[in-house]
């Protein structure tokens, strides 16, 4: 390696980030070994889920072995943390005096989970934010805005310390409210803010409605990193979040029980996992088989090599992806899935067909007469499945309303092999979400 890539400014660590293959593999595999034991000595959660499973650290010597190795799923760290000690039960691995960071999941399915950091484990949340924000264009010269609740919940908690290490300035948007936010992005002209799909969005619908404003002219966003919804990897809601705005839309994934896992880069054509940090599996939902093949869609199984208080080892995070085709022009040789496409449990067969809600939201959000909100109710009507779409048509189209509708059902048709009962709602009627949406329900689980 000539000094030449050391100065390349496209990567945050350019000799990690374009690792062969082959060397990140044997990194990985001594990583993984690493935390599993790490985990086998110091957790007596992991310890007995191991022994169960007949494993010990001797025994993961090469990288197809690491399969053998049982998956840890949410429901048993919310068992685990039940029965204590509290807070975060058997599978700590400090001593709780080393214990400096508590996170918490936001507990839709069932019980929250605890999360506790160690001052370590929270750099290394920067470090991973690190790559996220590098790749996405963050430099000492931005000025970045962070319009969320700093509270309980990890959200951009470690965005904020990632951008102080790159050097940026760092406005922390806590508790003011959406107008004041936007009023602050334009009295200090913030280049670059981190937040959710909805949130962006609804952003900008207050910018125009309340402040008479339009964000892409009349503030100086360039740069915009979303997370917590699949929105900025579908192109069509992506699309309306740079027109709004006037910047450009990165994505990123991660989880309170994981970390931050990867990120998008300038060619925006999917997004790399970080294999340094971790180990991304993904596992065909029906048959248990890790898939290798691009486009097949599958379950994200995680682990996290250097998380140290409450290790991430084989997690089940049921997140829905699938891998792209190898390389990237950005020249970065971590592999690449597509954005989360649901979870596996939402991705429910109606009359038999497999429905993926973002399919939905990318047709939706592709018709210029559609306002940015919509809602999907399942549900059954006797013994047949029902989807009924209510969507939201822009005001003065009236006339042209039922063109607008048939187009819709003929793209919904084409796009999710479904037919959709389509109720039209008036313009800014439906629920407006602050920060995550849930515009996917599902009765027939309601109804069991
Ligand atoms: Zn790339």
């Amino acid at each position: 390696m000539g000094p030449d890539k050391r100065m390349d400014m496209t990567y945050w660590n350019p000799i990690i980030e374009t690792l062969p293959t082959e060397k990140l593999h044997t990194l990985q595999v001594r990583k993984f070994r690493r935390i599993f034991e790490w985990a086998y000595r110091n957790s007596k959660f992991h310890r007995k889920l191991y022994q169960e499973a007949g494993i010990v650290p001797e025994d993961l010597r090469a990288f197809e072995e690491i399969r053998k190795v049982p998956r840890v799923e949410k429901a048993m760290i919310q068992k685990m943390q039940e029965q204590g000690p509290f807070p975060y039960g058997e599978g700590l691995c400090v001593p709780l005096s080393r214990v400096t960071e508590y996170r918490q999941t936001s507990g839709t399915t069932g019980r929250a989970v605890y999360q506790a950091d160690t001052w370590q484990d929270w750099e290394w949340w920067s470090e991973c934010w690190s790559y996220i924000l590098h790749a996405h264009g963050y430099r000492d010269t931005d000025r970045v805005f962070i319009p969320f609740g700093y509270n309980v919940f990890v959200a951009f908690w470690a965005g904020h310390y990632a951008a102080e290490k790159l050097g940026c300035e760092v406005i922390p948007g806590g508790v003011l409210n959406t107008e004041a936010r936007i009023l602050k992005i334009q009295e200090l002209k913030a280049t670059a803010m981190m937040a959710t799909p909805t949130y962006v969005l609804g952003m900008a619908d207050v910018a125009k409605k309340k402040l008479s404003m339009n964000p892409a002219k009349d503030l100086s966003m360039r740069k915009i990193t979303c997370a917590g919804e699949p929105g900025a990897s579908i192109s069509s809601t992506k699309r309306r979040m740079e027109e709004a705005w006037g910047a450009k839309v990165y994505d990123h994934v991660g989880a309170t029980e994981v970390g931050a896992w990867a990120y998008e880069c300038q060619a925006q054509s999917g997004l790399h996992v970080n294999e340094a940090f971790f180990l991304v599996e993904i596992e065909d939902p029906e048959t248990g088989e890790i898939v290798e093949e691009p486009d097949r869609v599958g379950k994200v199984i995680i682990t996290a090599f250097d998380r140290m208080a409450q290790p991430c080892i084989r997690f089940d995070t049921k997140d829905l992806t699938a891998w792209t085709q190898e390389g990237c022009e950005c020249g970065r040789t971590f592999r690449k899935c597509g954005g989360i496409i649901g979870r596996a449990d939402d991705i429910t067969k109606v009359k038999g067909v497999l429905l993926a809600p973002t399919a939905i939201e990318e047709v939706v959000r592709s018709m210029e007469e559609l306002g940015d909100e919509y809602e999907v109710v399942v549900s059954k009507r006797g013994d047949i499945d029902d989807i009924l779409l209510r969507v939201e048509v822009l005001p003065n189209l009236g006339g042209e309303q039922e063109a607008i509708l048939s187009r819709l059902k003929d793209q919904l048709r084409l796009k999710t092999n479904l037919g959709y009962r389509i109720e039209v709602h008036p313009y800014g009627s439906l629920p407006r979400y602050e920060v995550k949406a849930r515009r996917f329900k599902d009765l027939r689980k309601q109804e069991k």
